[in-house]
């Protein structure tokens, strides 16, 4: 996918309600779209896919129209968690050369606003230098006080390398993001691991979904959460298309759970929550799911 650069007149999304399982009062984009090219990506479903351009866009503005908008909200000492990114990946391919995510982090601590880092790039390791600032200053919002300025999220569908190469064809393998995880807990970073999306019948396993939780376990990971994908528009029609060429079993059963829903059928959802409950249980753990 190529990239193209524009500008933009706002970059800070405020959210109606605080986000329940992120925190995030706030989100900000510095890309619209994504070079890592995940498969299932809900993006191409949504009103940023459809109109898209084709392209990667590059805000290369997103760090001075972020300072005259943060500047506003910490006046009004509305501090709450930015999300980085909830449209986007902040370390794509494309961060390596334009740094957009970078100087937005530095305009963040600036204004000493937390951030909650959603990600699958080992490039956010570049960035411990200005998180680690963040997370000593930021001010968070009173009935969150106890939380750290920054938390930071991997997202992971599979622990399996050769699954990844098919669903997630751009982004670092799943032991590349593990590997980073270890880097960023030894940093002392409150880090999480969000296995979403689940892949029904490709990573929905009781084993597959055990070795998940002893994985966050053995890390000590405090916040875990896991949910099957949403499909729908072109996403679930790119999704079907990848299912026929490497999983083609797979199809009808897929077919069958979702219909013409976005989400899988309540039978399905059912069998997911009693397998995680079991092992939630065995592993005395409390996933978010
Ligand atoms: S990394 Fe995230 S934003 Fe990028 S393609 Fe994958 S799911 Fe979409």
């Amino acid at each position: 996918m190529e990239l193209k650069e524009i500008k933009v007149k706002t970059v800070v999304n405020k959210h109606k309600k605080r986000d329940s399982w992120f925190l995030d009062d706030y989100s900000v984009n510095p890309y619209k779209l994504c070079d890592f090219h995940c498969v299932y990506c809900y993006i191409h479903g949504s009103k940023y896919g459809s109109r898209s351009s084709g392209y990667v866009e590059v805000k290369i503005n997103a760090p001075e129209v972020l300072d005259k908008e943060l500047r506003k909200l910490e006046r009004k000492k509305n501090y709450g968690y930015i999300a980085l990114s909830s449209a986007t990946e902040p370390w794509m391919h494309a961060e390596e050369r334009y740094n957009i995510t970078r100087r937005c982090l530095e305009v963040i601590a600036k204004y000493r606003f937390p951030v909650h880092c959603l990600t699958k790039s080992s490039l956010i390791m570049r960035d411990a230098d200005i998180l680690e600032d963040i997370n000593q200053n930021a001010i968070l919002p009173e009935d969150l006080r106890n939380y750290d300025g920054v938390l930071i999220t991997f997202s992971l569908s599979t622990l399996s390398n050769e699954v990844a190469k098919t669903f997630e064809v751009n982004a670092p393998s799943p032991k590349d993001r593990l590997d980073t995880v270890k880097h960023l807990l030894d940093d002392g970073f409150n880090v999480g691991i969000a296995y979403m999306p689940i892949l029904p019948f490709i990573s929905d396993s009781e084993g597959e979904l055990e070795a998940m939780v002893k994985t966050a376990k053995e890390l000590r990971i405090s916040r875990l959460y896991f949910s099957p994908p949403t499909l729908y528009g072109k996403g679930k029609n790119k999704f079907l298309k990848v299912l026929e060429r490497r999983y083609p079993d797979l199809v009808m059963k897929y077919r069958e759970i979702y219909g013409n829903k976005h989400s899988p059928c309540r039978k399905y959802i059912n069998e997911f929550y009693r397998k995680m409950k079991r092992i939630s249980e065995r592993y005395g753990i409390t996933p978010i799911y």
